[in-house]
C-alpha cells in the first residue's frame, strides 16, 4: 500500500497538465499519476489510423505554459513528442505508472482518504494506493474499443470492418475498394489519407457535417517569428487572436446560424467540381456548432473527391452484404474493407467502480459544481475539457482552480471538501449534463443518462463556455457554502 497526497487518473493531456501545475505550484505534495496504458498521450496514443491529427489549432490545444512552434494543426506524433517535452521540462516521469488500470475507488470519510485498487495489465499484479485527492483526468470515452452499431447482415460481409479507435497497424489497404460509414472529424481525416492507395473511397453518411476549411498555417505566428520574437510572446498573442476570432465566430453562429451555415457551405463549394450537390451532402440539419466544426486544412478531402477518389453517398444502411452495403435509397456499395467512422462508447469516470463510505456512487444522481466536482463526493475532481474550444483551454484553468482548493483546504486545516447544495439550493431545477440545443452529438446523446445533472445557476452549471468561464473560473469564490470543508 503507498499512500500520496494526490493520485491523478490517467496520462492523457489533462493528466500530463495537471501533473505540471501540481509540480509548479506545489511542489511539495506527493502525487502519482497511474495509466492503463503502456505509454503517456491518452487520445494521441490510442488512435494510430492514418493521417491522425487534431482538429484544434495547437496554440490553444496546447497548453498556456508551453509554446507552439508549428503549423497550428499537429499530427499525433507531433502532440506526443510535445507532451514529452513537457514530461521532461518537468520531471514527471519517475512519477508515472504505466499498465496500472483502475479498477475501484472508495472513500472512507472515518479517514477521510480514497483507496485505488489498480491492476498491472502485463502481470497481473494487484496494487493499492491510498490519496488525500483524486484528480479525474481519463478524457471521456472508453480506451480499448469505439462505438460500432449494430447493422442488420454485418456477419454476412466477406471484406474486413475496421473501426478506427482499433486500426490494425498491418492493414493493407493499397488498391482496396473501402467504404467509410461515417462523415465526422475522423472520417475527414482518413480518407484523404487513404484514399491516394485505395481503388476508392466512399463515404456514407446518414446525414452531413459542417466542414470548414483553410491552410495549415497561422500567419500571424509566422509572422511574429519573422520580426524573431520570443516564442513565449508569440505563443500567448497567438492564442489570444484564435480565441478572439473563435469567440466572434460561436457568437455569430448563434446570432446569424443562417449565414453561418452559407458561409461554411460556400467555402466547401469552392473546392468542389461545377455542379456538385453541396446541399445533400455538406448541407447538415444541425445549426452551425451544435456539433464540433470539423476542420479540413488544405482541404484535402475535398480534393480527394475532386479527383474522383473519394465520393460521397448520404443514405441510411439498409443492410452489409456479402460485397459491401445496401443503402435504403437502393445503392449497392461495393467493398473490399468498411471503416466504421461511428464515434464512441462514452465512459463515465474511467468506468471505475467508486464507493462513498461504503455505498455505490451513481454519478447521475449527483449535481455537478461547476462542471468538474460532484454533490456528497468529496475530494474527487473530473477534468471535463471543451468540446467547441479547445479541451486543454479548460484543462489549464480546473488545474488553477485545484491548486487554490487545496491551498484553501491546508488554510482551514480541512481533510476534505464535498460539494453539497446549500439551502437556498435545496428546489433548484436540475437539468442534463448538456443541453441537447446547446451540443447534441450522438456520442453524448446515446449515454446522457450517465452523466451529472447540472443546476441553474453559475455555482452548478457545467457551461461549455470558455468564454464565460475565463473569468468566472479565476474569480468564483470557493468559500461561497456550495463547498463544505471539513
Ligand atoms: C482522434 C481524436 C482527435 C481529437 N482532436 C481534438 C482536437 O483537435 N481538439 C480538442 O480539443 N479535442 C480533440 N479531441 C478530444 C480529445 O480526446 C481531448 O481533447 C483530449 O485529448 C482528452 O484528453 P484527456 O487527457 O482528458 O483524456 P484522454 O486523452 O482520453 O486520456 C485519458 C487517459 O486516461 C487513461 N484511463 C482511463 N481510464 C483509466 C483507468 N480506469 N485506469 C487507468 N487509466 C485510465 C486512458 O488510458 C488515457 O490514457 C480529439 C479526440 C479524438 C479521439
Amino acid at each position: 500500500m503507498e499512500h500520496f497526497d494526490v493520485l491523478i487518473v490517467g496520462a492523457g493531456i489533462s493528466g500530463i497538465g495537471a501533473a505540471y501545475h501540481l509540480t509548479q505550484g506545489m511542489p511539495e505534495r506527493s502525487f502519482v499519476i497511474l495509466e492503463a496504458l503502456e505509454d503517456f498521450g491518452g487520445t494521441w496514443l490510442t488512435h494510430k489510423y492514418p493521417g491522425v491529427r487534431s482538429d484544434s489549432d495547437l496554440y490553444t490545444f496546447g497548453y498556456r505554459f508551453k509554446p507552439w512552434t508549428s503549423a497550428p494543426i499537429a499530427t499525433a506524433g507531433e502532440i506526443l513528442k510535445y507532451m514529452g517535452e513537457v514530461i521532461d521540462d518537468a520531471g514527471l516521469a519517475p512519477h508515472i505508472r504505466y499498465h496500472h488500470h483502475i479498477s475501484d475507488a472508495s472513500w472512507d470519510g472515518t479517514t477521510n482518504l480514497w483507496t485505488v485498487h489498480a491492476t498491472n495489465t502485463q502481470t497481473g499484479e494487484a496494487f493499492t494506493f491510498t490519496t488525500n485527492f483524486l484528480w479525474m483526468c481519463q478524457g471521456y470515452y472508453q480506451h480499448a474499443k469505439g462505438y460500432t452499431p449494430e447493422w442488420p447482415g454485418m456477419d454476412r460481409f466477406q471484406g474486413q470492418i475496421v473501426h478506427p479507435q482499433n486500426w490494425p497497424t498491418d492493414l493493407d489497404y493499397a488498391g482496396k475498394k473501402i467504404v467509410c460509414i461515417g462523415s465526422g472529424a475522423t472520417a475527414a481525416t482518413v480518407v484523404p489519407a487513404i484514399a491516394g492507395d485505395a481503388a476508392h473511397v466512399t463515404v456514407l453518411q446518414r446525414s452531413p457535417t459542417y466542414f470548414w476549411t483553410g491552410r495549415n498555417v497561422n500567419e500571424l505566428a509566422d509572422t511574429l517569428r519573422e520580426l524573431q520574437i520570443d516564442e513565449t510572446w508569440i505563443h500567448e498573442i497567438v492564442r489570444r487572436k484564435v480565441l478572439f476570432d473563435q469567440g466572434a465566430l460561436t457568437q455569430l453562429a448563434l446570432d446569424e446560424p443562417e449565414l453561418v451555415r452559407q458561409a461554411l457551405m460556400d467555402g466547401v463549394k469552392a473546392l468542389l467540381p461545377e455542379g456538385y450537390d453541396v446541399e445533400q451532402h455538406f448541407g447538415p440539419k444541425y445549426r452551425p456548432w451544435q456539433q464540433r466544426l470539423a476542420f479540413v486544412p488544405d482541404g484535402d478531402l475535398f480534393a480527394g473527391i475532386s479527383a474522383g477518389k473519394a465520393s460521397m453517398v448520404t443514405d441510411e444502411i439498409e443492410t452489409f452484404t456479402e460485397t459491401g452495403i445496401r443503402t435504403k435509397g437502393g445503392e449497392d456499395l461495393e467493398a473490399d474493407i468498411i471503416i466504421t467512422a461511428t464515434g464512441f462508447n462514452l465512459s463515465v469516470l474511467g468506468d471505475i467502480a467508486f464507493t462513498v463510505n461504503g455505498e455505490p456512487l451513481d454519478l447521475s444522481k449527483t449535481i455537478t459544481y461547476r462542471g468538474m466536482m460532484f454533490t456528497d463526493v468529496p475530494n474527487l475532481l473530473w477534468v471535463f475539457g471543451y468540446f467547441r474550444a479547445s479541451w486543454t483551454l479548460r484543462a489549464d484553468l480546473i488545474s488553477d482552480l485545484v491548486l487554490r482548493l487545496l491551498q484553501l483546504m491546508d488554510d482551514k486545516g480541512a481533510a476534505r471538501v464535498t460539494p453539497r447544495l446549500r439551502p437556498e439550493d435545496a428546489d433548484m431545477p436540475t437539468l442534463e449534463w448538456i443541453s441537447d440545443d446547446n451540443f447534441n452529438p450522438n456520442y453524448l446523446k446515446r449515454s446522457m443518462h450517465l452523466l451529472p445533472k447540472r443546476g441553474d445557476r453559475p455555482e452548478w452549471m457545467h457551461t461549455q463556455d470558455y468564454w464565460l468561464e475565463k473569468e468566472s473560473l479565476p474569480a468564483a469564490d470557493l468559500d461561497d457554502g456550495c463547498l463544505v470543508f471539513e
